[in-house]
């Protein structure tokens, strides 16, 4: 589909308009030969106009000598000669070619013939025009002569503007002069006659005009086609910019952004070049809009995005990704000189806006040039796959969203695997909650004094036929993001309240054993009422289930937390506050919930001077629970001493390693028979 889109992008931009282009310089050079033929055809119907009257000239000749032959060819001849114009001439030959008679101004060059298809008979010579004197004189006729008399004589002028311009249009542009063979069948003399063909101004006026009437002619639809291709070309160069629009900001689309930046980085000369793949994202947009208005946010995305185009250089690219996310290829002489320009860049972006506060975050994919080396010889990067790097530098800008220090990263493999990971999880958990891959595991408590097993805790593992066991910190992360925590605790309160009854109908020795409830569970408002239902659907008894609420609940909405937690109570249910002391300070909740049980966090006894302020730490927090009534367990103990300490505070119970890792449900049976 991708591939399918790109292509007919490119034929848009760049095929569309070769078609009429083509047509057209083709209609072009078609009329230009059209014309061209027109004015040729033209231009020979006049010459052949011209020689035919020549022709007939020379056939009069022929008619008048042969009825002249009889008596005395030589005189008609001479008679002929005489009278003849002084562009006129004629030649007799015998059958040697010899000369015989002579008139006009030269002899014709008998080396020189070239037919005209047009006359079959006759043979027209350019004429050669000279030694002309040399020749009169050899036939000793007085040719000079003859010219005076037969001279048109001066051309007269006058006034008459008509005549004039009739003179103006007879004047000769050129001239041929030529000799035509006379058909005259006598005893093997050839007679020849000497004509000028002459081409006057008029001839070529009509020229004109008939190359003028075919040139509008053709003119109309070589225009009309021109129209054509030009508005095609207007009308494709708007799509393309249409096309290319980002309508929100007015400037650039992502489209562009990915069809630029593939032409820089894909060219050979910019293949030796450091550039970043840079995902710019505006946070808390929505936010922007909702105090401010739809409009505001769009000014704001505009003037967000005017100012990084000014940012961007010759050779790099910039556009509008979504909403408030900006894609930026830049080209960089290393990592610390991209990272210290994007700096400077937010420094500035952060104050584009005076009067509000806005914050930015960036992920960084460094594009190197030189992917591999074999030896000596280097390996330069060929083709780059755009998309698929600014989701890179998208992924590695999500790693740090919501960190307040930090808004700069730069894309490692880490985060790719992190990235791939989340996927390969979102793709199966639930497959995998239908084939009961995730398997409760029982940590057991233990009672410092008595050292009895006296109760456990639910912690989920993940049996994976491809990955086999996963730990919790792998995917409870993942499952808190994305919602489906939800669906694991209900899986997870079911499989606890179905081994408890089953443990009971069986006789079993029993234990409480906790569960853990995600904070994700305390936005349902009928939260109580449904985990009554889950355990009720097995027929436990409440009191043997005890409910963990890791302490970062305590501070989302706290009435309904307050309420949802007595609720539970009255249901019999035992509440514990888990990871108590590791995140921030809850002693305020402890005052207003009703909480059984104080889980103290591992970090507690973790550290190096956990041996002193640690120990005060733990003794004071141990007395303030035992004060309020509540229960204390000591999570993550693994050392003997750190149990006597505990034993000697009061601590009711001991959740460690030292005592027993998580284990499976049948180990565990086999632990609480030898143990409780
Ligand atoms: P948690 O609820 O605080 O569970 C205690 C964690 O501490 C368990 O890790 C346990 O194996 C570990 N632990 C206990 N004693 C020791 C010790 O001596 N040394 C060390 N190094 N670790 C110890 P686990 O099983 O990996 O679970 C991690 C967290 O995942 C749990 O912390 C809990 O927050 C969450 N979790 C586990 N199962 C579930 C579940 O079914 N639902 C929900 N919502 N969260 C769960
Ligand atoms: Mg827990
Ligand atoms: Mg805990």
């Amino acid at each position: 589909m991708k591939e399918y889109k790109e292509k007919s992008l490119k034929g848009f931009r760049k095929k569309s308009i070769w078609p009429s282009l083509i047509l057209f310089f083709v209609f072009l050079v078609f009329c230009i030969g059209l014309i061209v033929m027109i004015m040729s055809v033209f231009e020979e119907y006049i010459m052949d106009s011209k020689i035919a009257g020549v022709y007939e000239d020379a056939e009069d000749l022929g008619r008048l000598v042969k009825a002249n032959k009889e008596e005395n060819i030589m005189e008609s001849l001479s008679f002929v000669g005489r009278n003849l114009k002084k562009e006129n001439g004629i030649c007799l030959t015998d059958r040697d070619n010899q000369i015989k008679i002579i008139y006009g101004k030269s002899r014709p060059d008998f080396n020189r013939r070239e037919e005209i298809d047009l006359f079959d008979t006759y043979i027209v010579m350019p004429d050669q025009g000279a030694q002309q004197m040399e020749w009169d004189n050899m036939l000793m006729i007085p040719v000079q002569e003859l010219w005076e008399r037969t001279m048109d004589g001066p051309i007269r002028l006058n006034n008459d503007s008509k005549q004039m311009w009739e003179m103006w249009l007879r004047e000769e542009i050129f001239t041929v002069n030529c000799w035509l063979e006379v058909p005259l069948n006598f005893e093997e003399y050839h007679l020849y006659y000497r004509d000028r063909v002459r081409l006057v101004r008029k001839d070529i006026l009509y020229l004109i005009v008939v190359g003028i009437i075919a040139i509008s002619a053709l003119s109309l639809p070589i225009i009309l086609l021109l129209i054509n291709v030009l508005s095609s070309i207007v009308i494709q160069r708007r799509m393309v910019k249409l096309l290319y629009l980002d309508t929100i900001t007015g400037g650039k689309n992502w489209t562009y952004f990915i069809h630029h930046s593939k032409k820089i980085l894909n060219r050979v000369s910019g293949s030796k070049n450091t550039y970043a793949m840079v995902n710019l994202h505006m946070d808390k947009y929505q936010d922007f809009c909702a105090c401010y208005g739809n409009k505001s946010g769009e000014e704001l995305l505009e003037h967000i995005s005017g100012f990084l185009q000014a940012k961007v250089g010759k050779g790099e690219a910039f556009a509008r990704f979504a909403t408030a996310d900006f894609g930026l290829l830049l080209k960089c002489q290393s990592r610390e000189q991209c990272e210290m320009r994007l700096r400077k860049m937010l420094a500035e972006l952060k104050g584009i806006r005076k009067d509000k506060k806005l914050n930015y975050h960036v992920g960084i994919y460094m594009i190197d040039p030189l992917t591999h080396q074999k030896g000596d010889k280097k390996h330069y990067r060929r083709q780059v796959d755009v998309d698929q790097i600014y989701h890179y530098a998208s992924a590695a800008r999500q790693e740090v969203m919501g960190n307040e220090g930090q808004y700069i990263k730069v894309f490692d493999q880490q985060i790719l695997e992190e990235q791939l990971w989340k996927r390969k999880v979102e793709d199966s958990m639930e497959s995998a909650l239908l084939n009961k891959e995730f398997q409760i595991y029982l940590q057991p408590k233990y009672s410092p004094v008595s050292g009895k097993l006296v109760g456990a805790e639910a912690l989920v593992r993940w049996i994976s036929p491809t990955d086999g066991l996963i730990t919790p910190g792998c995917f409870i992360p993942i499952f808190e993001e994305n919602g489906f925590i939800t669906q694991l605790d209900d899986y997870m309160i079911s499989g606890v309240a179905k081994l408890q009854s089953e443990r009971k109908l069986q006789g079993k020795k029993a234990v409480p054993v906790s569960v853990n409830v995600s904070r994700a569970h305390f936005t349902r408002e009928d939260l109580a009422e449904h985990i009554c239902q889950l355990v009720d659907s097995y027929g436990t008894d409440h009191g043997s289930i005890e409910l963990e609420v890791t302490e970062s609940a305590f501070f989302g909405d706290k009435d309904m937390l307050q309420r949802i937690i007595k609720e539970l109570k009255v249901y019999g249910f035992s509440i514990s506050m888990d990871d108590f002391g590791a995140g921030y300070s809850s002693l305020n909740s402890l005052k207003d919930l009703p909480i059984d049980v104080l889980k103290l966090d591992m970090e507690f006894f973790r550290g190096e001077d956990v041996e002193k302020r640690g120990e005060i730490v733990v003794k004071e927090t141990i007395q303030l629970a035992k004060n309020l009534n509540m229960k204390i367990v000591a999570e993550g103990i693994e050392r003997k001493d750190q149990v006597e300490f505990l034993a000697d505070q009061g601590c009711d119970m001991i959740q460690g390693f030292y005592y027993a890792k998580p284990m499976t449900v049948q180990e565990f049976d086999r632990r609480v028979e030898r143990d409780s």
